[in-house]
């Protein structure tokens, strides 16, 4: 079991940055409106993330640490409206590392706490605490010492932690969150208010007042399918694609199609080893996208892709030509 829990691990958690990740969708899943990370030596010794998000019972945490066990499953596939659905997450954590799990939910007196250590289950005991949850993961990878090998420095380790947060918390501008700890400056990003205005102040923290002021708001629709967001000036071009976020049905995804799309765009306007900065919500049937195929890498597969490109394509070109670009 140890070993099968490692294994998925290998797949599902990469670097400290992947178990932000997974800790994240779990405490919006749980519905918080508060998320709070601690990070140390980059994520490699310490990820403590506290929310106030609904809690797990005392008598189900043995089961939230235990392989495909998920409280979010629905009998139809595509009706998934939850971010983690494969129960595969707080297994494969707790067989790389030390994780303790402490959660309190409304109607409990008191917290309880569950530790796994290298995949070894120790708890649950009381422990006082607020309504919500702590998961805490120590020496990450101290079980996989292959894996330790691969980790960048904690600098490096800490901004793709940063970048995790501000992908995710595009989505959800109701949310604050905050990044501290000893390997980074922190980050604070308050809740706003929810629509577009909310929406728009969410992109102004991460992006800066700058990329908002400047950027060119895009709402196209083709088929059903439809496209908001902000198209960057040219001006404002990156050297990586780290600044161009996309959110299928509210989920963040990284995919080429859509990287490919955005460059297409911007083909005239910007030179190939540059990158625009953009944010695209799309939104679509659930029935006509698979979204992440792979755990880890968040991509999509589109039933109609050539569709979706052409909407991208076309939506940011009128965009930048309505703008006289
Ligand atoms: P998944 O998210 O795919 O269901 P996980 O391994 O990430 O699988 O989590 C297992 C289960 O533990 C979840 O289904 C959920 O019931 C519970 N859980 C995990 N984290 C939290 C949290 N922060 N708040 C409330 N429940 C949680
Ligand atoms: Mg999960």
């Amino acid at each position: 079991e140890t070993i099968i829990n490692q294994i998925a691990a290998g797949e599902v958690i990469e670097r400290p940055a992947s178990v932000v990740k997974e800790l994240v969708e779990n405490a919006i899943d749980a519905g918080a409106t508060r998320i709070e990370i601690v990070t140390a030596g980059g994520g490699k010794n310490l990820i403590r993330i506290t929310d106030n998000g609904s809690g797990i019972a005392s008598d189900e945490l043995a089961l939230a640490v235990s392989r495909h066990c998920t409280s979010k499953l629905t009998n139809d596939v595509h009706d998934i409206r939850a971010l983690g659905f494969r129960g595969e997450a707080l297994p494969s954590i707790g067989s790389v590392s030390r994780l303790s799990l402490k959660s309190r939910t409304a109607d409990a007196d008191s917290g309880f706490e569950i530790g796994v250590h290298g995949g070894r289950v120790e708890g649950p005991r009381p422990t006082p605490m607020n309504g919500g949850t702590i998961a805490e993961v120590r020496d990450l990878f101290f079980a996989t010492p292959a894996r330790l090998k691969f980790m960048k420095t904690d600098r490096a380790e800490a901004s793709a932690i940063g970048d995790v947060v501000k992908r995710v918390a595009i989505a959800f501008p109701h949310i604050r969150f905050s990044i501290a700890g000893s390997d980074r400056t922190p980050l604070e990003l308050s809740a706003t208010g929810v629509g577009s205005a909310g929406m728009l102040e969410r992109i102004s923290q991460v992006l800066g007042k700058e990329f908002t002021e400047n950027a060119i708001a895009i709402d196209a629709e083709r088929d059903g399918v439809r496209l908001t967001g902000f198209a960057g000036i040219p001006a404002f071009n990156r050297a990586n694609s780290l600044h161009q976020f996309a959110y299928v049905n509210g989920r963040p995804v990284r995919d080429k199609q859509i990287w490919g799309a955005i460059r297409g765009a911007y083909a005239d306007v910007i030179s190939r080893d540059r990158h625009p900065v953009v944010v695209l919500f799309l939104n679509l049937d659930p029935a006509l996208v698979d979204v992440n195929v792979h755990p880890a890498k968040a991509d999509v597969r589109f039933r109609d892709p050539g569709l979706v490109r052409g909407l991208i394509v076309g939506a940011i070109r009128e965009a930048l030509g309505r703008s006289g670009i």
